[in-house]
């Protein structure tokens, strides 16, 4: 039998409605290249509906896929919201990709404009002569528009300025395209994830629990992750619908930088990728910054190593919230949030709990499988491929049925490529990606693991670990280490092996120990592995 209820469509013009009848005096600020941006939510409202204006007088059509090219600012803001909700396709570039790639995913979208900030025109230069579908350029910041060989180019505050301010935005069906994010994918062509205005919708609703990211009107949200990962992990939508102020911080990433606006503009929560807040922390640690409204920092992309979280917690007060995701799942899959019984638990429980990947998020379903796809045991021991599904899991890559092929099981699961172990809780902690496992003799050592626990010596800054042949064992871990500064002259690999030989089983430990200035990151700030792998490709083992 039939519920009896209204057939009400999840599109993003209702989280754009309720947000300008209720928290139209609420700001939205934004740190640029032209000095501190602010402006209310009334503001943006009106100009949303300037931008839906515009982008029909340029003759964006629903379906069509609109580009942008941008740091983390209330421009990309507006266009966040007026793109969709006019029907049309958002498609978020990530600016740090290779010149090849980037022609790909122009291509392979078939943007047909692209909104661009002045700072970044000379990277779309370089290859804008081999983009087939793009028509336009329009060139973001309040400026004049810098001499360019981008053309037609267009100023976005000249087209905004004679624009209208009324527009009607259309009823949309919830299973329109929304938007469109390539994944910053290791091997291969960047695969397309085309997201529903219903997928975001939920995840909108979901990621604001307080069981998941606790967000609600009283917050001030710094999305330091980048507006073209992963929707800035949907956190623009989760702000405007429930109201938070929201403070971005454009191309300003130094941890100089980020503690100033955290302080200036009462942050309570921030969100990135660990090497951003390893960053933070010895800023924060180096210098005298007011960081008290701080109550909590998301932080995902790759593991938060333990010694973050203590060391934010211990020092500062402040505690991580460590959750695990994907673009291919809007991207919220798990938060590692303590259930209320567990802060009764010893210290060393808790933060065993904190620094796992988390319990999955409601809507989200997950299991753990073998390579032939059995479901394995939830007893934080068996390790296995991550599966989930849920209604905002991607269902295919966006016109890729070679990519799209493998990436799901028989019965409809999708595939993440993480390794895991789910503990009796339903709390799951990422050993590896599958092709970062080492394989040693047929056996698995996790490098996250070695590295989580190499970043808890007081004297290492970063670390990545990677296999590197071995005649014996096939692979064995090498560990690449980044000294904190004041360390760089007097660290040893002895001590560091000392430091994990009473943590870890003997034969994971590493067979050497490399220093180096950086480790090399990928495009949203990961470690970047493969590189790595290729850096060490011929390194020698040492044969002790
Ligand atoms: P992306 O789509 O670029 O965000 O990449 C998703 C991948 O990042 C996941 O499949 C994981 O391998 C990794 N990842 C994301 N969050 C975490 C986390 N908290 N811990 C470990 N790996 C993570």
């Amino acid at each position: 039998m039939r519920g009896l209820m209204m057939d009400f469509p999840l599109t993003l013009k209702h989280i754009l409605q309720h947000n300008e009848r209720l928290y139209g005096k609420k700001e939205v600020v934004s740190r640029t290249e032209a000095g501190v941006h602010r402006y209310t939510y009334a503001d943006f409202q009106k100009r949303v509906r300037k931008l839906a204006n515009v982008l029909q007088r340029l003759g964006v059509k629903r379906g069509d896929r609109v580009a942008t090219f941008a740091w983390n600012h209330y421009q990309h803001l507006e266009l966040y919201f007026a793109v969709p909700c006019i029907g049309a396709v958002l498609h978020t570039v990530n600016i740090r990709l290779f010149p090849d790639q980037l022609v790909y995913i122009f291509n392979h979208a078939e943007d047909k404009l692209v909104f661009v900030d002045p700072s970044l025109i000379p990277l779309l230069e370089r290859v804008a002569d081999r983009l087939k579908t793009v028509e336009q350029y329009v060139v973001m910041g309040s400026g004049a528009i810098p001499e360019t060989s981008l053309a037609p180019v267009l100023a976005y505050e000249e087209l905004m300025a004679d624009a209208p301010e009324d527009f009607e935005f259309p009823d949309l069906d919830e299973w329109d395209a929304l938007g469109l994010c390539y994944t910053s994918g290791t091997t291969g062509n960047p695969k397309g994830v085309l997201y529903t205005h219903r997928a975001i919708f939920l995840h909108t609703f979901a990621s604001a629990m307080s069981n998941t990211l606790n967000i609600s009107e009283r917050d001030v949200i710094f999305p330091v992750v980048p507006m073209f990962h992963a929707n800035a992990w949907g956190l623009p939508f989760t702000a405007v619908m429930v109201g938070a102020k929201l403070v971005f911080p454009g191309p300003f990433l130094k941890p100089q930088d980020m503690a100033q606006m955290i302080q200036d503009e009462r942050v309570t929560v921030a969100a990135g990728v660990p090497t951003l807040w390893i960053g933070l922390y010895h800023a924060l640690k180096g210098g005298s910054y007011d960081i008290s409204s701080l109550r909590a920092l998301i932080v995902g992309g790759s593991a938060a190593p333990r010694a973050l979280i203590e060391g934010f917690e211990k020092d500062f007060g402040v505690p991580i919230a460590h959750a695990w995701g994907m673009t291919e799942l809007s991207p919220l899959g798990t938060v590692a949030n303590l259930k209320s019984y567990m802060e009764e638990w010893p210290e060393e429980e808790r933060y065993r709990v904190r620094a796992k990947q988390g319990m999955p998020v409601a809507g989200i379903e997950l299991r753990i499988a073998d390579e032939q796809g059995n479901p394995l045991p939830w007893d934080g021991k068996t390790m296995g491929e991550v599966q989930v599904r849920g209604p905002w899991v991607v269902s295919a890559y966006y016109n890729d049925p070679e990519a799209s092929k493998d990436a799901f099981t028989p019965d409809g699961w999708f595939r993440t490529g993480d390794v895991a172990t789910v503990d009796p809780e339903g709390y799951m902690e990422i050993t590896d990606r599958t092709k970062d496992l080492i394989k040693s003799g047929g056996e698995w050592i996790s490098s996250v693991q070695l590295e989580n626990l190499l970043m808890a010596h007081p004297k290492v800054m970063e670390a990545a670990v990677i296999a590197v042949y071995h005649e014996k064992w096939q692979e064995r871990p090498l560990a690449v280490v980044v000294p904190v500064p004041e360390h760089k002259d007097d660290i040893t690999k002895e001590e560091l092996i000392e430091f994990l030989r009473p943590q870890v089983a003997s034969w994971w430990l590493p067979d050497d120990v490399v220093f180096v200035e950086e480790i090399p990151k990928t495009s949203v700030g990961k470690f970047d592995k493969k590189v790595l792998r290729e850096q060490f490709r011929d390194y020698q083992l040492p044969t002790e």
